[in-house]
C-alpha cells in the first residue's frame, strides 16, 4: 500500500493550533497532553509530539525520545492523581491498529485491579468531569 502523506487537518493538528478546545495537561515546547474526550477509564489521556507525523511509523525518531520521557512523566501523574493500581500505554499505526485520527498519539489509561478497559472510541465524557480529571493531572504533575 502507498504511504499516506500527513493531513495538517486532523483534529489533533486543530487542537495544537488551537482552533479547537481541549483540556490539557502538560505542553512544553515540543509535546501536549490533554484528556481523551471518549476516555477508556478515568484519567485517559493522549500524549503527542507537536511535530507532524501521521503515527510511529513516519515519525522523526528525534521526536520519540522527548516524547517519551512525557508519556512516562504524564503515566506517573495519572498513577498518582487517581491512586491507580497500573497504567496502560497504547499507541495505534493506520487503521488496520485502530488508529483513528493521524496525528501520533499515545494513550496513557490509569488501571485498577479487576477493571477492564471501556471500548476505545466508545462515550463522550462529560465536560465537567474531564475538566476535573484534568485538574487532579495537573496536580500531580505540579507536585
Ligand atoms: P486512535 O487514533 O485510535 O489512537 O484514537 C484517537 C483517540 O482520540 C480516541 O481515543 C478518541 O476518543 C480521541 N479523540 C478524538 N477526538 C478527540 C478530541 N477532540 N479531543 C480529545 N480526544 C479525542
Amino acid at each position: 500500500m502507498a504511504e499516506t502523506a500527513y493531513d495538517p487537518g486532523n483534529i489533533f493538528a486543530k487542537i495544537l493550533r488551537g482552533e479547537i478546545p481541549s483540556h490539557r495537561v502538560y505542553e512544553d515546547d515540543a509535546v501536549v497532553a490533554f484528556m481523551d474526550v471518549m476516555p477508556q477509564g478515568p484519567g485517559h489521556t493522549l500524549v503527542l509530539p507537536k511535530a507532524p507525523s501521521r503515527n510511529l511509523l513516519d515519525a522523526d525518531p528525534a521526536t520519540l525520545g522527548p516524547l517519551f520521557a512525557i508519556v512516562q512523566k504524564v503515566a506517573l501523574a495519572v498513577k498518582k492523581a487517581f491512586d491507580a493500581d497500573g497504567v496502560t500505554i497504547i499507541q495505534f499505526n493506520e487503521p488496520a491498529s485502530g488508529q483513528t485520527v493521524y496525528h501520533l498519539h499515545v494513550h496513557v489509561i490509569p488501571r485498577f485491579d479487576g477493571i477492564p478497559l471501556k471500548p476505545h472510541t466508545g462515550q463522550m465524557e462529560r465536560p465537567e468531569v474531564l475538566v476535573e480529571n484534568a485538574g487532579k493531572i495537573r496536580t500531580a504533575l505540579s507536585n
